[in-house]
């Protein structure tokens, strides 16, 4: 099933509502919903989320089921404190490699072989890794989660921010290994070509630039 891209989604600077691109760039057509034994909990500082640039929204249009957490300093957010003791769900932080070593010592580690008959939670710290670092020391609550470390095998295809290092995924491409990791192969592939997609029209329709659209992205995207 594509999810649908209807005019009243269309905020009054003409973006879309949910992928955030002008109206004639719109991907939203084209992004299948996956229907995974994952769902995506993220914790968005509140400088991240509404950047055109951000890649989680891809992530909610694609995966059922995903939560956005404002991340608050002094306040956890009430409903996500909740959902990490509901016996339903076996909530996993993941955390890009380079990073997770400074936490990972004391963690549990988790695999697939762990999964227990709950449904995953993946939890993204939706931030620049930097401020990710520092929203993890400043959260008690998420400290004692077990913790997925993912390692990128290929550079980053997401090409939307300057000062990036090549090997610093975006939030999404994190969602992405995480599929992988589960064994969905075909939704990491489904989500990766997305985040390729979006990349193409982004700098298409904001920054004038003349793109090809990645045929392969399309094709895997059109065969759902
Ligand atoms: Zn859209």
């Amino acid at each position: 099933m594509k999810s649908e891209c209807q005019p009243r989604k269309h905020s009054t600077d003409g973006a879309c509502r949910q992928c955030r691109l002008p109206e004639h760039a719109c991907i939203c057509a084209l992004i299948p919903r996956a229907d995974s034994s994952a769902c995506f909990w993220l914790i968005t500082h509140d400088k991240e989320f509404d950047k055109p640039t951000n890649t989680g929204k891809l992530i909610q249009a694609m995966m059922p089921d995903t939560r956005l957490f404002n991340w608050s300093r002094t306040v956890p957010d009430e409903q996500l404190v909740s959902l990490l003791d509901d016996p339903a769900y076996q909530p996993v932080l993941l955390f890009p490699a380079e990073y997770a070593v400074e936490v990972q010592s004391e963690k549990a580690c988790w695999s697939r072989q762990a999964m227990d008959g709950r449904k995953v939670a993946f939890i993204i710290i939706d931030a620049t890794w930097q401020q990710a670092r520092k929203m993890y020391r400043q959260s008690p609550y998420l400290q004692n989660l077990d913790l997925l470390s993912l390692k990128p095998e290929e550079p980053s295809i997401y090409s939307l921010r300057r000062n990036r290092q090549s090997q610093h995924l975006c939030t999404a491409e994190v969602a992405a290994q995480a599929l992988e990791q589960l064994g969905e192969r075909h939704h990491r592939q489904l989500l990766e070509a997305v985040v390729q997609v979006y990349c193409d029209r982004y700098l298409w329709a904001r920054k004038g630039q003349k793109r090809e659209e990645d045929a392969r992205s399309i094709r895997i995207l059109e065969g759902g």
